[in-house]
């Protein structure tokens, strides 16, 4: 990993694939449709949920996520687990044809002459072998593995996503795990004057008011309360992962200055608007979904 040309992520993403591959039990032969499975699950969610770029040309991005994006695009939706069976069979058979392209043949390129390979694969071999060492030493260490081959994807993302947050934290999770924002809830309607941010609506036994994070919570990956506010339901689930309009980032603005920076209140909103405003930026600049305003 350290030596290896910094030009693509499929180097970590293997090396995390044949870990995780090894929470089944041991098989001479690891099919590449598996991996090209484990692939579909690592760049799905960091494609789809956090919009990473990865490769550093706004051109031409990598073969994985031109693939992942036609098809989240072609059945409309966020989630790898909603995507019906035909969609699930089609992803993981692209992202499965690029390991013999990219991937398989150049992992051990920068491996130092005295270190053992992981696996064993010769062109036309729609499997890897692996040995029972092998599958061994991967899965005692799993855990220090997982934690270089995120390391390594962060540091090429970082050259390609300058400007999002928490890269990190991004590729190190497997699925998009959110906390509960009750608490959030019983702040923002002690303000007085409660009404869905986006449109208006005022809140009645119709309209239930539930929290919305105005910049997206898969680009910021915090619950604060500077961006939270209380929405109607539609309009939460109709802005869904988008960002705002300007007005609307303005409006949000107004509220953490004036709105509700009262002592009665158990938290602070206070945040520099300066602040706020780079955080917009920087996601219309890693191309976020955006500028979504009220119907
Ligand atoms: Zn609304």
């Amino acid at each position: 990993m350290r030596d290896a040309l910094k030009s693509a992520t499929y180097k970590p993403a293997l090396l995390k694939a044949l870990v995780r591959r090894t929470r089944e039990p041991y098989v001479a032969r690891i099919s590449l449709l598996d991996l090209g499975g484990e692939f579909a699950r690592m760049y799905w969610n960091q494609t789809v949920v956090y919009h990473l770029r990865q490769a550093s040309s706004l051109r031409k991005e990598a073969a994985v996520v031109k693939s992942i994006r036609e098809i989240a695009a072609r059945y409309k939706t966020r989630s790898l687990a909603d995507l019906p069976e035909a969609g699930k069979i089609d992803i993981v058979k692209k992202l499965t044809a690029i390991l013999p392209i990219n991937v398989l043949a150049a992992f051990h390129a920068s491996k130092p002459a005295n270190m053992p390979e992981l696996y064993r694969w010769e062109r036309g071999w729609p499997y890897v072998e692996i040995t029972r060492d092998t599958y061994q030493f991967l899965k005692t260490n799993a855990l220090p593995l997982e934690l270089i081959a995120n390391f390594y994807w962060a540091e090429l993302l970082e050259n390609c996503n300058r400007l999002a947050p928490r890269i990190i934290q991004k590729i190190s999770r497997d699925a998009a795990s959110r906390r509960s924002l009750q608490k959030y809830l019983k702040i923002l309607l002690a303000d007085t004057d409660v009404k869905c941010f986006y449109c208006g609506v005022a809140f009645d036994a119709l309209h239930a008011p539930t929290v919305d994070h105005v910049i997206p919570w898969s680009f910021l990956l915090e619950d604060a309360l500077w961006d939270l506010v209380l929405a109607c339901r539609r309009c939460n689930a109709q802005k869904s992962d988008w960002l705002p309009s300007a007005d609307l980032l303005q409006k949000l603005m107004r509220r953490n200055r004036y709105g509700l920076r009262r002592p009665t209140l158990p938290v602070s909103f206070l945040i520099a608007d300066e602040e706020v405003e780079q955080l917009y930026q920087a996601a219309i600049s890693v191309e976020w979904p955006r500028f979504w305003s009220p119907a």
